[in-house]
C-alpha cells in the first residue's frame, strides 16, 4: 500500500507545496532512506539542520563490523542482511554519483578478540600468520583472529548519497533546523521550522542524535556518544591493508593512503571538542600497534556524536502518532546499518510488512 495521498508533489496554492515524505535530517541514514523512498516513486523532501552529511556520517571509522561478538544480539539479523546488501547499495551509489567511496573488502584483523567472531568464516591467526598479512604490525602476542568485514569512506559515502539523491529530484533543504512535527486531526502532516513549515503525509525523523529534541507527540530517548579520532599519512605504500582492532585503538587504512585511528566512547553531551591529550594518547596506541605509525604525520583530528539508546539498539518504525516514523539511534552502526535501514525503512513507510521483524526496534519500547 502505497504512502497517503498521490506519489507526486503538489502546489495546493502557489506558494505551499507538500510532498509525500519529509524526512528530518541529511547524515547517511536520512540519505539513504530518501533514495530508496524516491526509487518507490515518492516525491521527498529532506530538512537538514545544517549541511547534509556533517555529523555523525562525517565522523565515522567506516568500519563494517558485522562479525563483532559486541553487536547486540537483537540487531545480529539486520548487521548481516546490511552487510550483504552493501555491494549493491555502493555500487548503485557511485554509479549515480560517479563518486567513489572506497569500500575495501580486505578484511579485519582482531588483536583483542574477547569473544568469537559472529562470522562462521573467521579464521584463528597465529603471530607468524598476523605478520605474513601484515608486517608493519608489532610482533602479535596472543591469539588473533581474521574476520570477513569491509569498510567504506564514510565522508565520500555521505557526499556520493547526496549527489545520487540531488540526482534523483530529491529536494534539500539545508541550514533550516526542524522545531516540531505539524500534527492535525491525530496525524502528522508535516514539519515546522522557525520560519516556515513543510507539509507532508509522512514524517521520518532521521535527527541521528539529536532525534529526541524535536517537538512532537513521541519523543526518543536518542543521547549524543562521543568518539574522538585522527588520520595519519602511511609512512609508506602499501602500508596497511586489513582493518586492525587493537588493544587501546582500531587502524582503518584508505586506500588513498590515509590511516584512521579511533576512537574515544564518551559521555560529554554535545561537545563535539578534540582534547590534544587524548589524540595523543590514540596515537600512541596505534604505534603500539604498528610502531611506524608512532612517526607518521597527523593529518586530521576531529569528534563526532554518536546517535547511542538506552539499549543500545536503533529505534525503527512508526512512532505512536500515525502518519510519524523514526530511523534513528544506530549508534556504533550507522553506516553498516544504511542500507538495511533504508530497506526496511521504506517497506514501514508505505504500509508493508518488513523483511525483518523489526518489532524489537520500536518506539514504544521506552514509553510506559
Ligand atoms: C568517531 C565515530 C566513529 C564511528 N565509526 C563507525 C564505524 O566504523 N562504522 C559504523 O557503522 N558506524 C560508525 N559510527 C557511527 C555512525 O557514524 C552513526 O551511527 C551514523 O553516522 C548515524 O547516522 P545518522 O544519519 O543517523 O546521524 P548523523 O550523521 O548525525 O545525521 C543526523 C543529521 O540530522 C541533522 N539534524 C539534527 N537535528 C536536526 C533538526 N532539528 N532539523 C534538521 N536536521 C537536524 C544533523 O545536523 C545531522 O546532519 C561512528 C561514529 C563516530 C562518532
Amino acid at each position: 500500500m502505497p504512502i497517503a495521498g498521490s506519489y507526486l508533489a503538489t502546489f495546493y496554492n502557489d506558494e505551499v507545496k507538500t510532498w509525500d515524505v519529509v524526512i528530518v535530517g541529511g547524515g547517511i541514514i536520512g540519505l539513504s532512506l530518501a533514495l530508496s523512498l524516491r526509487k518507490q516513486g515518492a516525491a521527498v523532501l529532506v530538512v537538514e539542520r545544517h549541511e547534509p552529511g556533517g555529523e555523525a556520517s562525517h565522523a565515522a571509522a567506516g568500519m563494517l563490523a558485522h562479525c563483532d561478538p559486541h553487536t547486540p544480539e537483537k540487531l545480529r539479523t539486520l548487521a548481516m542482511a546490511s552487510a550483504q546488501l552493501y555491494p549493491e547499495f555502493v555500487h548503485e551509489l557511485q554509479d549515480e554519483s560517479g563518486k567513489q567511496v572506497d569500500l575495501r573488502r580486505e578484511g579485519s584483523i582482531i588483536l583483542d578478540g574477547d569473544g568469537c567472531s559472529l562470522c562462521p568464516d573467521a579464521q584463528p591467526l597465529d603471530a607468524q600468520q598476523v605478520s605474513k598479512l601484515e608486517p608493519c604490525l608489532a610482533d602479535a602476542a596472543g591469539t588473533a583472529e581474521f574476520w570477513p568485514e569491509g569498510s567504506v569512506d564514510p565522508r565520500a559515502l555521505t557526499s556520493a548519497a547526496l549527489k545520487a539523491a540531488k540526482h534523483r529530484g530529491i529536494e534539500i533543504a539545508s541550514g533550516v533546523p526542524v522545531t516540531e512535527i505539524q500534527v492535525s486531526d491525530g496525524r502528522a502532516r508535516g514539519v515546522r521550522t522557525a520560519r516556515t513549515h513543510f507539509p507532508a503525509a509522512v514524517v521520518v525523523n532521521c535527527a541521528g542524535a539529536w532525534a529526541g529534541q524535536i517537538r512532537g507527540a513521541s519523543s526518543f530517548p536518542t543521547r549524543p556518544v562521543k568518539g574522538q579520532m585522527l588520520s595519519v599519512i602511511a609512512p609508506r605504500r602499501d602500508f596497511l591493508r586489513h582493518v586492525v582492532r587493537g588493544p587501546g585503538a582500531y587502524l582503518v587504512p584508505r586506500s588513498d593512503g590515509r590511516i584512521l585511528i579511533g576512537a574515544t566512547l564518551e559521555e560529554a553531551g554535545f561537545d563535539k571538542r578534540t582534547d590534544a591529550n587524548t589524540i595523543q594518547r590514540l596515537h600512541q596506541a596505534a604505534a603500539n600497534l604498528a610502531p611506524d605509525l608512532g612517526q607518521a604525520r597527523m593529518l586530521e583530528a576531529w569528534a563526532g556524536l554518536r546517535p547511542g539508546t538506552p539499549d543500545n539498539l536503533p529505534i525503527l518504525g512508526e512512532t505512536s502518532l500515525p502518519g510519524y516514523f523514526v530511523a534513528a539511534g544506530h549508534f556504533r552502526d550507522g553506516i553498516l546499518l544504511a542500507p538495511v535501514t533504508a530497506l526496511l525503512m521504506t517497506q514501514v513507510v508505505r504500509g508493508a510488512r518488513p523483511e525483518f521483524d523489526i518489532s524489537a526496534f520500536s518506539a514504544r519500547r521506552f514509553q510506559n
